[in-house]
């Protein structure tokens, strides 16, 4: 199963992501885990990558569309895989037509004052990634992830202007690809204000169990 996951910063596209994952039994490939894992390199492209995901703004197309391929290559990603967070602009869903076929997109939706109230208490775990948030999903020792023990962070783009940017930019750049996948008929709408378990429930009534 070939699955793109869109929708607004904070709609839960990483925690489900992750969830659908384990029970499908397929590759989550998250740009945003990507970009993060090469700004922590002090090369000149991990310099550039790490300003531009700080200001909440978009990595250029190409840079995204060439590491995307380059990772659907990998042997795991042959027999299927979520991508979570792209594409994001109609030109990444061109260049992704062109050499991928896609058998659905989840559409998450969700308020602003929700996306805002979500990422402004969200925690990630430094070493496994996992998602905690400091008032609904706190972990059960603060400042230590529940699943590895890792430390928890404050993702440095979830500031206030970040948050507002990323916000500006889903409705500029990435909202049209609603549209566009709509026309396609691939699209299935997910109603994702709720808990976790609420979404998955009807992700599940949405992609079928797994094979
Ligand atoms: P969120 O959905 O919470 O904004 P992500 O982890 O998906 O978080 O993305 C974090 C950042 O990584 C984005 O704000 C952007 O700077 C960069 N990024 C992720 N995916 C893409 C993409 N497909 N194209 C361009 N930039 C991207």
């Amino acid at each position: 199963m070939k699955l793109i996951f869109l929708g607004p910063p904070g709609a839960g596209k990483g925690t489900l992501a992750g969830l659908v994952s384990k029970e499908y039994g397929i590759p989550q490939i998250s740009t945003g885990d990507i970009f993060r894992d090469a700004s922590k390199r002090e090369t000149e492209l991990g310099k550039k990558v790490k300003e531009i995901v700080g200001r909440g703004d978009l990595v250029p197309d190409e840079l995204t569309v060439s590491l995307v391929r380059e990772r659907l290559a990998q042997p795991d990603a042959l027999g299927g895989y979520i991508l979570d967070g792209f594409p994001r602009t109609i030109p990444q869903a061109e260049a992704l037509d062109g050499f991928q076929g896609i058998d659905a997109v989840v559409n998450f939706t969700i308020r602003d004052e929700a996306v805002i109230e979500r990422l402004s208490g969200r925690l990630v775990c430094r070493n496994c990634g996992a998602i905690y948030h400091i008032k609904n999903m706190p972990p059960k020792v603060p400042g230590v992830c529940d699943v590895c023990g890792g430390p928890l962070y404050t993702r440095p783009d979830d500031t206030r202007e970040s948050i507002a940017n990323r916000l500006e930019v889903y409705r500029k750049q990435t909202e049209p690809l609603i549209a566009y996948y709509r026309k396609k008929k691939l699209l299935r709408d997910i109603d994702s204000s709720k808990s976790p378990g609420d979404t998955m429930g009807q992700i599940r009534r949405v992609l079928g169990k797994p094979a």
